[in-house]
């Protein structure tokens, strides 16, 4: 179907061809002429007529496409059926009654294909756009009807009515109508490849109307004679919207791409007022300069400065539209357009960019009590201090309340972002005169350096991660964005690690206080970076407890731990009974399946349930849900053991302790610390023991790193702890080494 569409469309291009060759040759009778274009027209009306149907059916074509399609079809059988009774009338019935049968529905074809043009699909407008997009039309409307005015309809209507007058006038109204709905197909256009079609179709439309006014024109002063060149533009035409119609099917079922991108056809307006002026002077020039002449001048003059003046004022909308009511810089709108702007040139080599997110710290405490004034005073204050820092070149910016920005689109190096950054926050502290009062304001500012892949959106996103970041961090600061501050990357980079085996486990031993004899060991989690080295795991676990990655790490250091557990009681004997204890995230206790995953991975590595113990922060316990309460017990019923870990730290709401099942208390290492020396911190670690034992559960001192701390816990009748006194968190190998030295002894 395609190459016979295809083939079609190539045999009418090179009959058009050979037959404007003919004419301009000048073989052949005039009548000869006149039945061979005749002739022409029905194939090349029935060829776009089954391209506009094939158009309105294939399968790709949005719904709005369909229906402007299915009325431009319509309009080109209306066409077909001109073009077929006009030659049938002309050549073989030699009638002349004028206008004929063919002639109207060339008529009706005008309303129907211009209902089809108004139907086109076209960028979406707001409702001050449409009535500017209208006016334009106007605009070229009025030009088209001095055009059609002078040369056909003025010189219709003068001449007394004759026979066919309606339909000579109707043919210009007609045509009329067909600017003014192409205008406004040509100013709604996108700018995805489905203009070509609506272009070519356009085509067409242009190179009708003029061989219709070439008609009307020729029609009234020497009468048309058929095969003439108003015939020849009529077929150029007719295969323009052949060509448009195939292009249409193409397109559609090829896949769309790119985005739309406005297409700016702004001329068109003027074009035409200088079409009309340019008529204008030529019909003055036959009627002699004298009264027209001057006028014109005159008339084109005042719409050239109407126009300038339309244009000053459009700029002087714009610098509104840009600029922050408040403070004068630009606004939000600028900002974003600057930094689109800044992101899709490439960067100049040896240069580089950045953008400075500002937010003010305790701006909404003043504005609260001390009014919206001070707060206005404030935000001046703040623009001041941007403008003195900005060079020529960059664009300091309000986005809206406290939040501001600086774009630096040509900087030597980040370092100079970063003084620049610094020599803000300088200024900012400088406090405020706000009536007899002095505010105080500091500012957390995020920079991000442009990097090649950054598009505007993440560059700014980048900013305001290390903005916050610098705010979480003590506020008053700057902040420069790395990738690690981003929670998802940094998230996804962790749930790498795990899955390619970057993590690894250490353990540290817990002891018997009183002969030094290892009881258990507490899986550590460490992370053997590839570029930052060894990570401990306060450099992570916060933020895979944000971001989710601990509920798969927890379970993975669980089932290493377990498996490792297992090959120590295979190769030492003496390791038989060591318990061991890891630590689990209260996100990890949230989960539901935590039972089933936990008695999954005992199974798996054939871990005795009675020698794990699971180590819970004191957060899950100050607020168990019954849920919770729940999953621990099923634990506990299974033999694991639960203990509390850093306890003492988080308050302990001591009811909830009863309710849960622990059995170990680990005391945090602050009250460890000062027990040798401290009499107080030795009274308050005594009772944190005391309290332990009152609850019935197995107390852990954690942290101990002197004798003197060892034996001030023993001293209470606290038997068991860890610490680096004893023994550091050490590979899984060492444990084996240790716990033999240990038993050997
Ligand atoms: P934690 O569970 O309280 O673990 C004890 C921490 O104290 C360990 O730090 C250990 O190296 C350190 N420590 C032990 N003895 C001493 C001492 O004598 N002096 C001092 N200054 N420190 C001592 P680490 O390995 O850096 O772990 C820190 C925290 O990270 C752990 O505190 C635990 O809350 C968490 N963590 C470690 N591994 C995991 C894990 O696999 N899952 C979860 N959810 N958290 C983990
Ligand atoms: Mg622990
Ligand atoms: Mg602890």
């Amino acid at each position: 179907m395609d190459r016979a569409a295809s083939a079609g469309l190539v045999v009418c291009g090179v009959l058009l061809f050979v037959h404007l060759v003919w004419y301009i040759g000048g073989w052949g009778s005039e009548t000869l002429q006149a039945y061979v274009t005749d002739g022409m027209y029905p194939p090349l009306a029935l060829l776009f007529t089954l391209l506009g149907v094939r158009v309105v059916r294939s399968p790709g074509l949005d719904e709005r496409s369909r229906r402007a399609w299915l009325f431009i079809t319509a309009s080109f059988a209306c066409q077909l059926i001109a073009h077929t009774s006009w030659f049938i009338e002309d050549v073989f019935l030699h009638d002349t009654t004028y206008p004929s049968f063919a002639d109207y529905w060339f008529l009706i074809f005008d309303p129907v294909i211009v209902v089809g043009l108004l139907l086109l699909p076209g960028q979406p407008r707001s409702r001050s756009d449409k009535i500017k997009l209208t006016l334009d039309a106007l605009v070229v409307g009025a030009s088209t009807f001095m055009v059609l005015w002078y040369l056909v309809l003025g010189p219709v209507l003068a001449t007394a009515p004759v026979d066919g007058m309606a339909y000579s006038a109707a043919l210009p109204v007609g045509d009329l109508m067909l600017v003014l709905a192409l205008t406004t197909v040509l100013l709604r256009r996108t700018g995805v490849a489905a203009d070509k079609a609506v272009l070519l179709l356009a085509g067409g439309i242009v190179t009708y109307v003029v061989a219709d006014v070439y008609y009307g024109y020729i029609q009234l002063h020497a009468g048309f004679v058929g095969g003439t060149w108003p015939d020849l533009l009529w077929l150029f035409g007719c295969y323009l919207f052949a060509l448009s119609a195939h292009r249409q099917r193409r397109q559609t079922l090829a896949i769309r791409t790119g985005r739309g991108r406005r297409v700016a056809v702004n001329w068109l307006p003027y074009g035409a007022i200088a079409l009309a002026y340019g008529l204008l002077g030529l019909v003055a020039r036959r009627e002699g300069w004298y009264p027209f002449g001057g006028m014109i001048v005159g008339a084109v003059t005042l719409t050239f400065l109407v126009v300038v003046r339309q244009m000053y004022s459009l700029r002087e909308n714009r610098d509104l539209a840009i600029t922050d009511a408040l403070t004068g810089l630009a606004n939000r709108t600028l900002v974003t357009e600057r930094l689109a702007q800044l992101t899709a040139r490439p960067q100049r080599a040896g240069r580089c960019s950045a953008v400075l997110l500002i937010d003010l710290d305790r701006f909404k405490p003043i504005n609260d009590s001390y009014g919206h004034e001070a707060g206005d005073a404030i935000l001046r204050a703040v623009a001041a201090a941007l403008r003195q820092v900005v060079r020529t070149g960059d664009t300091a910016g309000r986005l809206g309340g406290d939040e501001f920005a600086v774009i630096m689109p040509n900087l030597p190096n980040p370092a100079a972002a970063l003084a620049i950054g610094e020599r803000l926050l300088d200024a900012l502290r400088t406090p405020v005169i706000f009536g007899d009062q002095l505010l105080a304001v500091e500012a957390s500012i995020g920079v991000a350096i442009r990097d090649g892949s950054a598009d505007s959106e993440q560059l700014l996103a980048h900013a305001d991660t290390a903005m916050y970041h610098a705010k979480r961090s003590g506020r008053g600061r700057l902040q420069l964005y790395t990738a690690d501050l981003d929670t998802r990357s940094r998230d996804a980079e962790l749930r790498r690690a795990i899955a390619n085996g970057e993590l690894i486990v250490h353990y540290q031993p817990v002891v018997d206080l009183n002969d030094g004899h290892i009881v258990a060991v507490e899986a550590l989690v460490r992370w053997a970076h590839p570029t930052r080295g060894l990570l401990m795991p306060d450099a992570f676990i916060d933020l895979a407890e944000e971001a989710g990655a601990i509920v798969p790490l927890g379970e993975w250091v669980l089932r290493e731990a377990c498996a490792q557990a297992v090959r120590w009681r295979d190769g030492v004997p003496a390791l038989d009974a060591l318990r061991l204890t890891v630590n689990l995230s209260p996100k990890q206790v949230t989960q539901p399946n935590l039972v089933q995953t936990i008695t999954g991975i005992l199974a798996d590595t054939g871990y005795p349930a009675e020698l794990l113990v699971l180590e819970l922060t004191e957060s899950v316990v100050l607020e168990p849900t019954p849920e919770t309460v729940a999953r621990l017990e099923a634990l506990r019923e299974r033999g694991v053991g639960l203990a509390v870990d850093d306890f003492g730290t988080g308050f302990s709401a001591l009811s909830y302790l009863r309710q849960l099942p622990v059995n170990v208390l680990k005391v945090d290492r602050s009250f460890v610390t000062g027990i040798a020396t401290d009499p107080q911190a030795r009274q308050v670690a005594d009772a944190v023991v005391r309290l332990g034992e009152a609850f019935g559960a197995t107390v852990v001192a954690e942290g101990i790193e002197t004798v003197e701390q060892a034996a001030a816990l023993r001293a209470m009748g606290c038997r068991l702890g860890q610490g680096f006194y004893y023994h550091r968190p050490m590979d899984g190998d060492a444990v084996v080494d240790v716990a033999k030295a240990a038993a050997s002894r």
